[in-house]
């Protein structure tokens, strides 16, 4: 199938062609014609589908069929987006698939000075993306008007929910025209997107491209089991033998990100950590020297690494799995992205055992565990309580008996707190506005 099929005129399938892509991804194909007629959609993407210029594409088609607005507050669309950093990226998308449309845009959040912002929607813009806390900071004063709104698209929406968003997403569209085309995009259907999903959108078209939960077939999982205090040794002597370049790495906690950056830069590989309390500068730099290959590995936290974006990255390593399965399926998306092949790399020990059963049984399939003799785990390590995740809670009683595969978690990790106090903030609270990813 080839993109002029799709209803996208010239100048887009112009920027297509300047991009270098020669066909439509599964979820393009499906999302574009839909969008162009102006349907309301629910997408079940997985990550690395191509799912933004799934909707980019066919937005600027869609607005080219209508007129400027003439007021300069009023925004004619709109994409929400869980972090920072995937908010800069759709920016990036819309500029690239824009560049031959007469559009102006404007990227928001927090973390930064809201005055610029302001000073760029006062100038007059077309398309906005932004991260939820700031544009109501925004909104509330006066400084965007979504009167004249035709679309609205909220991207990786799960992960939206997850990090606490509802009610201020809620209070925006309160802001919103009832005539608008919505755009509900997700890695993950889960009862609660439903939900929102029913609330926000009008007889949607349906695409899913992916199974529920499944991860792409194009990654080859593999799991090493190790005791914990050497999973620093063998991480080093798996990127040095095999000559991994570019390694995205995953810790459960801030500090641990911290701890590992500073141990593999001790070990002589170039190495930065990406996470929520680093500043936006320092992120976007860390992002940019690891996409430049300026350094080998990039150690994030769940909630910073969403919304990464590097093509073609090869290696994805769980130095810790996560508490939640379904960020495991986040976490491994990150590689293997649109066609490529890559790798996932666990590195698993006895305290982890229940979290890996978890995670095979959300994907329906047993990951391959290879043995590396040199790491061989010792059979005298007792298993110890692992920090404990926000969806854990309800599965594992507290006060069952400390076993091998059954143990009692008592405390909570630190960005499971950061959520939980994204949840619980009020939606008037400016303090953790745009902190949090
Ligand atoms: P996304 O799922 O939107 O994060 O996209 C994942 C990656 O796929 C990005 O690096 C895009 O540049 C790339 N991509 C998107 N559409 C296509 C396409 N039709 N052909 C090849 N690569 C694509």
């Amino acid at each position: 199938m080839s993109f002029s099929t799709l209803g996208l005129s010239q100048p887009l399938l112009k920027a297509i062609q300047e991009t270098g892509y020669t066909e439509p991804t599964p979820i393009q194909a499906q999302a574009i014609p839909l969008i162009i007629q102006k349907r309301d959609v629910l997408a079940a993407a997985q990550t690395g589908t191509g799912k933004t210029a799934g909707f980019t594409l066919p937005l600027l088609e869609v607005l080219s069929q209508s007129k400027p607005n003439m007021n300069k507050y009023q925004i004619r669309a709109l994409v929400l987006t869980p972090t920072r950093e995937l908010a800069i990226q759709v920016h990036e998308s819309v500029k690239n698939y824009g560049k031959h449309l007469p559009y102006r845009t404007a990227v928001i959040y927090g973390g930064v000075g809201i005055n610029p912002q302001l000073a760029a929607i006062r100038k007059g813009v077309d398309i906005v993306i932004a991260t939820p806390g700031r544009l109501l900071d925004i909104a509330g004063q006066k400084g965007i008007d979504f009167s004249k709104l035709e679309c609205l698209i909220l991207d990786e929406a799960d992960r939206m929910l997850d990090m606490g968003f509802i009610n201020d997403i809620k209070r925006l569209m309160k802001l919103m025209p009832e005539k608008r085309q919505t755009l509900l995009f997700s890695a993950t259907f889960s009862p609660e997107i439903k939900k929102l999903a029913s609330s926000l959108l009008k007889e949607p078209a349906l695409v899913e491209v992916a199974r529920e939960n499944s991860t792409g077939e194009q990654i080859a999982q593999v799991v090493h089991y190790v005791d914990k205090h050497r999973k620093r040794e063998l991480l080093s002597q798996l990127i040095k033998t095999k000559k991994w370049e570019q390694v995205l790495v995953f810790t459960r906690t801030k500090h641990g990100a911290n701890k590992l950056t500073k141990q593999l830069e001790e070990s002589g590989i170039k190495a930065a950590a990406i996470h929520g309390n680093k500043s936006q500068g320092a992120r976007t730099k860390a992002l940019a020297s690891f996409k430049a290959k300026e350094i080998q590995v990039l150690v994030a936290t769940d909630i910073a690494a969403r919304g990464i974006d590097i093509d073609q990255l090869p290696h994805v390593v769980n130095f810790e799995l996560p508490n939640v399965p379904e960020d495991y399926v986040h976490r491994i998306g990150r590689t293997g992205r649109a066609g490529n092949v890559g790798e996932a790399v666990s590195l698993v020990c006895i305290d982890e055992f229940d979290l890996l059963a978890n995670i095979e049984k959300l994907i329906k399939k047993e990951i391959k565990k290879v043995d590396i003799p040199a790491f061989a785990p010792d059979p005298n390590i007792k298993a110890e309580p692992i920090q404990k995740g926000r969806s854990q809670k309800s599965q594992s009683p507290q006060n069952k008996s400390r076993t091998r595969s059954n143990r009692p978690d008592k405390k909570e990790n630190h960005e499971s707190k950061e959520r939980r106090r994204g949840n619980s903030r009020t939606p008037n609270s400016k303090r953790n506005r745009g902190e949090r990813s």
